[in-house]
């Protein structure tokens, strides 16, 4: 496991909210950050390459849609052609397209966990087979405390996120016999794009549910997966992290 100096790190929704912040925290002198993100004209995504060679990392950001295996085969292929290996993977990227199920759209349902679940499949996939000649990483996959309570109005994205969790634990234990550890991490109530449009009354009746009383920040997350991601963590392997003010116990 090259645990120190530079690392080579793969965050997928790398350009804003969680991933964002997930790159800056770990974007020490001499590391290298691929992320992508899907928005073409995406500023944000700009603004995260600056922000991360501003704390000494180097960075670059590709528009992929992690749906799509060819698009996430290109983009490993770029890191592995540039830097012979991948340390870390954060399987970030994750939307929301929210409706009770009785009118849920089949395309909407399809979309949700394409990115969401497929997506992880796809990066987890293509980053496995450079591991494992490896014999060492870490892979963290972005759950949601969704995934563990259920919630209404989310049956795509609850269910994609309670998928990953049990990616994450067959993965865990396919890829522990060459040293890879796989986690997963389920953020709460964090304050990104995802949440800024939910209504003030969602938004209230979720804060009412967390015990310490405050949203949450990236950064809450982004501390955590940089620990798993870490020589630190080296025996923790297909567990849930949960990082959500006790909202779920
Ligand atoms: P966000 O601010 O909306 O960021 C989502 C990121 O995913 C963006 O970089 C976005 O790129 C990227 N993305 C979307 N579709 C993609 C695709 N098809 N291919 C590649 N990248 C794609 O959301 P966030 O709150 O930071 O969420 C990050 C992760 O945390 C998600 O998996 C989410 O489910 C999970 N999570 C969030 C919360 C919360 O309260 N915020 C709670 C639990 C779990 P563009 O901007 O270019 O579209």
């Amino acid at each position: 496991m090259n645990n120190g100096a530079n690392r080579v790190i793969a965050i997928t929704g790398g350009s804003r909210g969680i991933g964002r912040a997930i790159g800056l925290r770990m974007a020490d002198a001499g590391t290298s950050i691929y992320f992508n993100y899907y928005d073409r004209d995406s500023r944000d995504a700009e603004e995260t390459v600056k922000l991360i060679e501003d704390a000494g990392g180097r960075a670059w950001g590709a528009c992929v849609d992690v749906a799509s295996q060819e698009d996430v085969q290109n983009f490993f292929k770029k890191v592995v052609d540039e830097c012979g290996r991948v340390d870390v993977l954060v399987n970030n990227a994750g939307i929301t397209i929210d409706t009770l199920l009785v009118r849920m759209k089949e395309k909407d349902w399809d979309r949700v966990l394409a990115i969401n679940l497929k997506g992880a499949f796809h990066c987890l996939q293509a980053v496995a087979k450079i591991m494992m000649k490896q014999r060492a990483g870490r892979i963290i996959n972005m759950a949601s405390v969704v995934g563990m309570m259920g919630n209404p109005g989310q049956a795509n994205y609850v269910a994609s996120k309670a998928g990953l969790i049990g990616l994450t634990k067959t993965a865990a234990k396919e890829l522990a016999p060459r040293g890879i550890t796989v986690n997963a991490v389920a953020p709460g109530f964090i304050d990104t794009h995802m949440t800024a449009d939910l209504p003030e009354k969602v938004k209230d009746a979720m804060l009412a549910q967390v015990p310490l009383g405050r949203i949450g920040q990236p950064e809450d997350v982004a501390e955590v997966v940089a620990f798993l991601a870490s020589k630190k963590a080296s025996y923790i392997t297909g567990q849930v992290i949960h990082v959500n003010g006790g909202m779920y116990m």
